[in-house]
């Protein structure tokens, strides 16, 4: 095996976060650098990789090996870890909850809207999304909950 091969797997290491132990998932820097609040962005290491933690009973979002960020540090509500209503599922297009809900009720696609979205590149979900990745699985079992529950 090669030197590339060998760093590329040790980015791919498995974290853990530091509060829950549930394995996090790595986030690019910029999804940090738009969503963290002033003070918490000043306090970043660039050079750290940091994982988001999507156990919704942990206030953890953020973590590296030396540092955590709890819900108070993110600017938007975290759709995984708050059951709002008016919280968002895809950030990028702004569908919360509710308006799934009633788009769902008028007989609406909103999922395939969202995906339609996303197939000509207009999504920024790394921007977005505190999650740091596209919304589009969260979308498509939040919709199926709610029309099992119809
Ligand atoms: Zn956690």
């Amino acid at each position: 095996m090669d030197d590339c091969c060998q760093v590329s797997e040790q980015g791919n290491d498995p974290t853990f976060c530091p509060t829950c132990q549930q394995r996090g998932k790595n986030v690019p820097l910029i999804t940090l650098k738009s969503l963290l609040t002033p003070s918490a962005l000043s306090t970043i290491d660039p050079s750290s990789a940091y994982s988001f933690c999507s156990n919704p009973a942990c206030e953890v979002v953020y973590f590296s090996g030396e540092q955590v960020f709890n819900k108070d540090a993110i600017k938007v509500p975290v759709y995984q870890k708050n059951e709002g209503s008016e919280v968002p599922v895809c950030y990028c297009f702004g569908w919360t909850r509710q308006k799934l809900v009633e788009a769902i009720q008028d007989e609406e696609k909103p999922a395939q809207h969202i995906s339609e979205q996303v197939k000509v590149n207009r999504c920024g979900c790394e921007v977005n999304n505190p999650q740091g990745s596209c919304c589009l699985g969260n979308v498509t079992a939040f919709v199926q909950g709610i029309e099992q529950s119809l």
